[in-house]
Parts: C-alpha cells; structure tokens; sequence
C-alpha cells in the first residue's frame, strides 16, 4: 500500500478555495491509482471536460456504446443532478494509421471513408439517444494548432525531429524530474510501447530511444498529407488530443475521460505531451476510465472480428434496454456481455413502465377533491421516499454507483406499486414519487414520457373507447344484439386536434364492423373484432387495452417500442415451448425404448451376450461366463433377477397386444 502511494505522489489534489463549490463527489481518479478522491473543480461550478471521441475507420458497436452511454450518463449526472456548469468537448480522430490503412483496403478515397464512418459514428449516437458534446474537434480542423504545440514542445528540449518525422524524447523528460507514464508508474522501461498505428514497424532507427513516440509523421508519396516545418506529414494520434483538449479547454483541465484500454499508451502519451508543452506538473486533475465490455470472454475491441453492431443491437433491444443493461454495472467495472445481463434490463425497464402508467392511471382516475388526510402508508410512503432519496445520494457521490441506484429505486417503486394497488396512498404523495423516479432515471437517459401522454383529447377518446368496446363484450356474451347495435351507432368520432388520425380511423372502423356483425348475430365475430381492435389495430398505434375482470384500462406506448416488446415475449414464450418440445420428444424416445425392450422373450435376452456368457439352459438363463467358466451363485442371483424382470415386463407386453387385437 505504502509503495502504492509513492508511486503516485506525483498527483497533486486540487485544493478548496473561497469559491470552490464543494458537492462531496469522490471520483476513481486513474491520476492517483483510481483511489476515490474529492472532486474539487478549479473554478467554482464550472467544469471542463474533455472525452475521447472515436477513431473513423468502423462500424460503431456495443463497446463503444458502452464508453459513449457511460459518458453520457456522467454528464447528466454531473449537470443535472449535482449541478456544475459543464463544458464537453469530444474529438473526432479522421487523420490516423488505421483510417489510411483500411481506406486502402476498401480502396476508397481517405476522406470519403472518414465521411462515411463519422456518419456512421454520429447516426448510431443519434439512435441511442446520446448527447452531443458542446464541442466536436475535428483532427483535420486543427493541424496548424497541432504544429505550433509540437514546436513548443521541441522549444522546450522534450521533442526532436528525425528524417521529417518529430518524436517524443522520453529521456530528456525524465531527466528533467518529469513524471511518465504517470497512470501507469509501475511499467518498466522495457514494457513501454508507443501505441502507435502499423505503419510505425521499420522506423526504430529514427528514435533516440525505442520508447520515444511520434508526434509528426513524414508521410509518404500516396499517403494524406499536410504541410510543417518538418516537410509534409501527419500528426500522431497521442497529440491530438492534447492539442483539441487544451485549445478549448486550456491548463489544467477539471476531467478527462475515455475508454480503459486508453489509459495507457494514449493518455499518458496525450498526458505528458500537453505536460511538455506547457512545462507543467499536471495538465488533467481528474482522469476517469470506462470499463470493458467483453464479448465471449474477450475483450470487444475493433481489431476482433466479432462486434455487434448497433444497427443489429436494436433490431433485439429499445435504447432503454441497452441503457440498462449498462447502468446495471459500475461504469469502471470489467463487464460480460451476456443475454441474461439484457433479460434483466428488460424486466427492469418493464417494471419502470408499469409503474409510470400504474401511477399516470391512478392520477388520471384520483380524486384530489377527495379525503386527503394522510394515514399511516402515506407516512410509511413519505419516510421511504426520503431514504431513497439518501440512499441514492450517496451512492452518486460515490463514484456514480448506479447500480445501488436502481437497486433503491426497484424497492421504492415495489412499495408504491402495493399502495396503489390497494388504492391506499394519497394522489400528491404519488406525485411526488413519480417526480423523483423521473428526474433519477433521467440521468441515466430513460425516458417513459410518450409522444401524446397529455393530452387531454386522447384520454376522453381512449376512456369512450374502451367503455363501448366492454359494453359491446358484455351484450354479446348475452346475445343481446340490439343493444350491440345501439351502443356503436351512438357516438361517431372525429379527428382530434394533436390526435393520431389513425386512432379515430380503427375506431370508427370497429364500430362499423360490429355493427354488421351484431345485425348477422354472429356472436364470434363480434369477439374476434374486440381482440382485434386491442391486439392489432390499437396495438400497432402503440395503445394497448388490458382487460380486467370488469372494465378495461388502456395505456400508451411509443408503437415501435410496444412491437418489440411483443416480440421479446414471443421469443421467450418460443423458447419456453421449444423446452417443451425437446422433453416431450425425450420422453417419446425413452418410452420407445422401453416398448422395444419389453418385445424381447426373456429366453432370448442372453443369447446375444456371447462377449459376456458362453452357455445357457433351457430358459435362455446364463450358466458359463465367456471363458466357460461356471457363474458364481452371485452372478447367477443376478442374471436370474434380470430374467425375471424381462419375463414380467414382457408379458405385460404381451397382454397389452391382446387387448388391442380383441
Ligand atoms: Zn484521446
């Protein structure tokens, strides 16, 4: 622990001033060995935050959406919940190795292709519904920023250039008392490694020093290209960032983040390039690192082939979904991908959907007007509230633990859920609850709001919906066809103002269909237009009619949303029968089995054994083992038994075909 200690006795932990505004936030800061540290910005409220953005050669997958959604989640977090004046800026890598590298294999202009996967990239957030930061850099935007940084570092005796190429001279930071690599202090000097793209192989001799890494790059003849002091080339990818970083946001920065498997050689290098620049102690006071997502117990990263896409993703799961199924883990935490880790966000986002559309129900059908004196639930519901609200707190100061998060909310929700059920809660407490639930998981990014949710022309027309379609059930189940004929012919819907067209559509179609029905007293038909009106064509408009035993309940979903959710369950009630089956079909097998079995006569069930037995008497029992032996009074009690259980089974087997031949 001691050694632990000394190895990051570099990190200085900014200080409190007058002005400094002081949450209690405690971040796993890789500054200090991801130790929790207080989280102290330099000025006041303001924070200035930087993120890795993507390198554009691939598709966008679910590793990065892990990074990106995880980012998003700490933004919300940091601004919405503990109120700091954020300033977010994101780079965008389109000059690097690996983009030249795979342009030429797709044999596509290198530009084109960087166009074609920032598209990509932004199109996939979009889909996720991730923010944008306040500031994109583009590299391709910032080149003569990059040359002036890259001088200044030469000027100060830590950079030199080399055949038109300029490199880090580790060496001489050292001397100089620098630290590097500061996050990862405990790395030899033969385990350092540039993390550079491929092209970097044959220039060894170039270096000072094998460890030295490349700032400018010499490009060559059919390679993208940009002017410099140094002859024309490109910037390596650790200075970028310490280029686009500080040229929005300066020295020192509040809060860096990126990916885990940056941590080291690209934000040590980025670090000590910036440090080298500036000639400075400490450009990042605060460096946090999003976990891993591993795929098949390897790491999902874009040089293995087998990534999911995001695309593909949601053709199975809501962004909801995936959301979860990330906020379920600590955002700093080594994570499996695994379809079990996805069936339970889908129960939880279930859960949190019922519960906004129990309590909307319950507040569309309270009575505020009526008997408000709290009782003991609403002081049971008040007290929970409020924990929960501790609970949580802590938990958000403490290095953003979510999953702690969810596990209050889950129980919060549970209690709630019983006093609404037995109806006995005051309305305004629910309210509260609901607020609170909303505001929670809208920093993780889920949304339960659908598009028409208040307006008030849906609820009037919902409510005389589902009356005349549970009269119109309860005159059938009579055969009372007359009044069927009344009860659809009383009301004739028009379009609504901020009203899905499509809703008064189905309506009337359904009341027309009822009414021939009922006039050709098909009672069957009658039902089959209710299910039909509740599973396909409100259904596919997002509305979903729940019958309870008396009266029905409507509730509205996003359409999208509510198809995949049908689809998710009809997946799994596939899978359950597809269970099913196979036991079924086991079972059908061993009885086969047995049936084939009991066909054998007793007398012959030996006779094949000849690997085992070499006589036998009259009954076809064994007498000599295969090497003419006589069998010991023990193997003879066992084979006898053996006889007598086939001459039992056999028989039955025997009077079974009698009785059908009769
Ligand atoms: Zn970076």
């Amino acid at each position: 622990m001691q050694q632990q200690k000394n190895l990051f006795a570099h990190y200085k932990q900014p200080s409190i001033k007058e002005d400094s505004y002081v949450t209690g936030l405690n971040l796993a800061n890789s500054m200090k060995g991801r130790e929790l540290v207080p989280f102290i910005p330099i000025n006041g409220r303001q924070v200035n935050f930087y993120y890795c953005g993507p390198t554009l050669y691939k598709n966008f997958h679910l590793g990065h959406a892990r990074t990106y959604i995880g980012i998003d989640i700490i933004r919300k977090t940091l601004r919405d919940y503990f109120n700091y004046d954020l300033l977010s800026v994101m780079n965008i890598t389109d000059i690097d190795d690996k983009i030249i590298n795979h342009a030429k294999l797709a044999n596509q202009d290198f530009f084109e292709f960087t166009k074609i996967w920032e598209r990509d990239f932004f199109s996939a957030m979009e889909s996720l519904s991730i923010e944008l930061p306040d500031v994109i850099t583009r590299v391709s935007d910032y080149i003569p920023e990059i040359v002036i940084f890259i001088e200044k570092i030469i000027s100060n005796g830590y950079a030199y250039n080399s055949n038109g190429s300029v490199y880090f001279d580790i060496q001489k930071y050292l001397e100089d008392g620098h630290k590097y690599p500061k996050m990862r202090p405990e790395i030899n000097a033969d385990q350092l490694q540039e993390g550079e793209g491929e092209s970097q192989v044959n220039k060894q001799s170039e270096k000072k020093s094998p460890n030295d890494f490349i700032l400018w790059k010499a490009s060559k003849p059919e390679e993208p290209k940009w002017h410099s002091p140094w002859g024309e080339g490109r910037p390596g990818w650790h200075i970028q960032c310490s280029v686009m970083a500080s040229s929005i946001l300066g020295n020192p920065i509040d809060l860096h983040a990126g990916g885990i498997d940056l941590v080291y050689p690209h934000h040590d290098n980025s670090l000590s390039s910036a440090e080298a620049c500036f000639n400075c102690d400490q450009w990042i006071n605060y460096f946090i690192h999003l976990g891993h997502l591993n795929f098949a117990h390897r790491k999902m990263s874009r040089s293995l082939k087998d990534f999911i896409t995001i695309n593909e993703i949601l053709k199975k799961y809501t962004p909801r979904q995936i959301r979860l199924n990330f906020a379920i883990h600590k955002y700093d935490t080594v994570m499996d991908y695994s379809e079990e880790h996805f069936e339970q966000a889908i129960s939880i986002d279930k859960t949190y959907h019922k519960f906004f559309q129990n309590t909307q129900i319950y507040l569309r059908d309270s009575q505020i007007t009526g008997p408000q004196k709290w009782m003991q639930n609403d002081f049971q519901i008040s007290n929970l509230l409020r924990n929960t609200k501790q609970v949580i707190h802590i938990a958000l100061l403490n290095n953003f633990n979510f999953p702690t998060v969810i596990d209050a909310i889950d129980k919060l929700i549970n209690q709630v859920n019983v006093q609404i059920s037995n109806k006995t809660v005051r309305a305004p407490l629910v309210h509260s609850v609901v607020e609170y639930v909303k505001f929670i998981l809208g920093l993780i990014g889920l949304n339960y709001q659908t598009q028409n949710n208040n307006s008030s022309d849906i609820k009037l027309i919902m409510t005389e919906v589902c009356s005349i379609r549970d009269q119109v059930k309860l005159a059938a189940r009579k055969g009372e066809y007359e009044a069927i004929s009344n009860i659809v012919t009383q009301k004739q819907f028009q379009y609504e103002k901020n009203l899905s067209n499509g809703i008064v559509d189905c309506i009337n179609q359904f009341q027309q269909q009822v009414l021939v029905a009922s006039q050709d007293k098909n009672k069957q038909q009658l039902f089959q237009l209710c299910d039909k009106l509740r599973d396909e064509q409100l259904f596919d408009l997002g509305i979903k009619i729940e019958d309870k035993q008396q009266v029905s309940i409507w509730k509205q979903y996003d359409p999208q949303e509510l198809k995949l959710e049908r689809e998710q369950q009809q997946k799994l009630i596939q899978q359950k029968e597809q269970i099913k089956k196979k036991e079924e079909e086991k079972k059908k097998q061993e009885e086969l089995k047995k049936l084939e079995k009991s066909k054998i006569h007793p007398k012959d069930m030996f006779l094949t054994q000849i690997d085992k037995y070499s006589e036998f008497d009259e009954n076809g029992i064994p007498v000599k083992d295969k090497d003419g032996n006589e069998l010991s009074k023990k193997q003879n009690k066992v084979v006898k038994e053996l006889w007598e259980i086939q001459n039992k089974i056999h028989n039955q087997y025997l009077l079974q075909l009698q009785k059908q031949q009769q």
